[in-house]
């Protein structure tokens, strides 16, 4: 019997959805529906300062509006401290985790080591600090939490393929809780999917190079690990990366111009799942949608072809 597939929507609400969100959304929804799965939505806003509940609601309804439907949730990141504790409290007794009191200033100091993606690696200053150390350094100010990594961790991409990270090199021990007690995307990332039963991420490829240290920590805790399909970028025409500062490229914007299908249709056709942006709704795409047919490359916008 083939297994159940369970796709996931994992926005952060911290500003309105832009063509990149709407893009993961349609290619997490098609490959899950495709496949006769179903959908979780999850709020990732564990950073309660950045996101808001306005911006999840606004979100829940943009997807209502392109046909993106889900089947579960939606899910709040916010509310599930309890259990990203108890699953730090999991790896803190398999004796890998340890506070860290590094600054902000030291960590991305000019001169340490940076990972491909810009993240500093950290060089594990506090790894070997003695009890007497962490009592003294916790009277002057909260640790983080680290997570001490090792070894080689690799997976096969749905979409790009075999992909492999030496941890202790390529990132280095990473974080699980902040200094202010905020939880880690990674830990929660990892403890939510797999208490949700997903069994497919489908994601930008920014978040590639996170994939090997969330696979090491589902193996730490025992979950069960999904697939992961990357998906190329969508650009801002000068090549930058599209934020949620491109306002224009924004739903909000958006929908001032085109109607529903034809945003659908235009980002299928970016996809390379269609050969013209023709109006069409997901549920239409779904039937064709296939990873064989989805590019590999990041997509640069045409501004003038949205305007
Ligand atoms: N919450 C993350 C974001 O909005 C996505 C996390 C994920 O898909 O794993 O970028």
């Amino acid at each position: 019997m083939t297994q159940n597939v369970v796709g996931r929507f994992a926005p952060t609400p911290s500003g309105s959805m832009h063509l990149g969100n709407l893009f993961s959304c349609l290619l997490a929804w098609l490959s899950a529906r495709s496949r006769g799965g179903r959908v979780i939505l999850r709020m990732e806003n564990l950073d309660t300062q950045r996101t808001s509940v306005e911006y999840a609601e606004q979100l829940m309804r943009d997807l209502d509006f392109l046909g993106l439907s889900w089947d579960e949730g939606p899910y709040w990141q916010s509310e599930r401290g309890g259990y990203y504790q108890e699953c730090l409290d999991k790896l803190a007794a398999q004796g890998l985790v340890y506070p860290c009191f590094c600054s902000r200033a030291e960590l991305h100091a000019a001169d340490a080591p940076h990972a491909s993606d810009g993240d500093y690696i950290y060089q594990g200053r506090c790894r070997g600090l003695s009890e007497a150390e962490i009592a003294e350094k916790s009277r002057e100010r909260a640790p983080a939490m680290r997570l001490r990594v090792s070894g080689t961790v690799g997976f096969r991409d749905l979409h790009y393929g075999w992909q492999e990270q030496d941890l202790p090199r390529d990132c280095g021990d990473f974080l699980l809780r902040r200094s202010d007690g905020v939880f880690a995307y990674q830990l929660a990332v990892v403890a939510d999917d797999g208490a949700m039963g997903v069994t497919q991420v489908v994601r930008g490829r920014d978040l590639l190079s996170s994939t090997p240290r969330q696979l090491y920590l589902y193996r730490l805790l025992g979950l069960p690990e999904p697939e992961f399909a990357h998906i190329p970028m969508l650009l801002a025409d000068d090549g930058r990366r599209l934020s949620k500062r491109d306002a224009d490229m924004g739903l909000e914007s958006l929908k001032e111009r085109f109607s529903a299908e034809e945003i659908v249709g235009r980002l299928a056709w970016l996809a390379g799942l269609t050969d013209r942006p023709e109006a069409a709704s997901p549920r239409e795409l779904a039937a064709g949608f296939s990873w064989d047919r989805v590019r590999k490359e990041d997509v640069k916008l045409d501004r003038s072809s949205w305007s």
